[in-house]
């Protein structure tokens, strides 16, 4: 039975109902009956039933269906990570029009790579201040001349000064950028760098898979059918990966089923996707500029609803992450309601979310963290970089 929790008042906050859902006369009153029964037996969604539950007109009924899921999941466990994110650089040579990190060359005005020696640094700090890291998060822009061989050595720095630090690094953009560069396969790519401490690749990059809608929005990073075959590639060595859909900008629902699908679809051939990650798109500080009638306060529930979506539709991923830094904490909370049951983690330092415009805080403590797990009712579970248990609260 899942244990009482406190909450924000200090009283004790109701475990987790086992079965949170309305019943069956609800659902066929909203004529998702079928879907419901789908649910209760563990079957799989089909594309259609995905746009059913976007249009359904109650998105609570929505929520209690992939809350009925993730509990049967996890039950009342929430997740975070004490991790340190480390952007490298934001020099990138693929020019994606929604992007606001990228900067042309290490000249312009706001470009930033960091050295070896930075990178070290910021490790060591993290390290100090929580007296264990469980993830180091690296990620970074297409750099158009940074070698292979460059991050091979920072991951063998990383690995021999402490070798018990999770290294989770690289999108399959980046993965197939190094490719290029080298002139060697996106397979030789990830042999090397798992060789070099690896153990484990974010899922950035995916954005959305349709053609026609990525020629738009990204036309020169690797497309859909690379993103997911690199993403198998990585599997096929044991590597695990994360697997991402940034939404809220042009893209209809039937893009985001269609882009959900084809994640279920390489999930069942190669079966390493440890947690999906639903990006809301944030516009502020982007080139891409939206129609009136996508921007608004309705763009909270659409999270809502999408985590839950993804919940339901992803049988085959454990992971839904409600990413505290792209959806705002209060939200991120929310979602755990939601279908979501993981919040990310303490980062410390994150340039990618924050100069699209979020206005999040750069980092959270554990403490910070698991506060904002009880005050929502859940269970704080610490957990590493490929989602093992770890000893809870050794720090702040
Ligand atoms: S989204 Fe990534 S690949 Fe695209 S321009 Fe920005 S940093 Fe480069």
């Amino acid at each position: 039975m899942p244990e009482q929790t406190s909450n924000a008042m200090g009283t004790t906050a109701p475990a987790i109902p086992a079965g949170l859902l309305p019943d069956a006369a609800y659902y066929a009153g909203l004529g998702l009956s079928s879907i419901h029964e789908k649910v209760l037996a563990g079957e799989r969604l089909s594309p259609e039933d995905g746009l059913a539950l976007y249009h359904c007109p109650d998105p609570v009924a929505v929520g209690a269906l992939a809350h009925h899921v993730r509990t049967r999941l996890h039950g009342d466990a929430a997740f975070y990570v004490v991790n340190r994110q480390i952007n490298y650089t934001n020099v990138c040579v693929n020019g994606c029009t929604f992007c606001a990190f990228r900067r042309d060359d290490d000249s312009q005005a706001g470009a930033f790579r960091l050295e070896k020696d930075d990178i070290m640094a910021r490790l060591a700090a993290a390290r100090k201040s929580v007296l264990r890291l469980d993830e180091m998060h690296m990620v970074g822009g297409c750099h158009p001349t940074l070698p292979l061989s460059w991050f091979e050595d920072i991951l063998r720095s990383i690995h021999s000064s402490w070798p018990d630090l999770p290294l989770k690094a690289f999108t399959p953009v980046e993965i197939e950028h190094f490719s290029r560069l080298e002139g060697i396969s996106t397979l030789e790519v990830l042999q090397r760098l798992k060789a070099a401490g690896l153990v484990m690749m974010p899922g950035g990059g995916a954005e959305i898979f349709d053609e026609d809608l990525r020629a738009q929005i990204c036309p020169h990073k690797a497309d859909a059918t690379t993103w997911l075959r690199i993403s198998g590639e990585a599997h096929s060595l044991g590597l695990k990966t994360n697997c991402t859909m940034l939404y809220g900008h042009l893209e209809t629902l039937e893009h985001r089923i269609d882009h959900l699908c084809r994640l279920r679809e390489q999930q069942d051939k190669s079966g390493g996707f440890t947690c999906f990650i639903p990006l809301p798109f944030l516009t502020e500080n982007s080139r891409l500029k939206l129609p009136e009638e996508r921007l608004g306060p309705q763009r909270g529930l659409d999270q809502l609803r999408t985590v839950a979506v993804s919940r339901l539709m992803l049988d085959n991923i454990p992971h839904i992450k409600a990413y505290w830094i792209m959806m705002p904490p209060k939200l991120a909370q929310t979602a755990l309601w939601y279908g979501a049951d993981d919040l990310d983690g303490t980062i410390v330092e994150e340039h990618i979310g924050h100069m699209a415009g979020s206005s999040a805080a750069q980092g959270m403590t554990i403490h910070e963290l698991e506060q904002m797990i009880r005050q929502s009712g859940f269970r704080p579970v610490r957990r590493n970089a490929v989602f093992a248990t770890v000893a809870q609260g050794e720090a702040h």
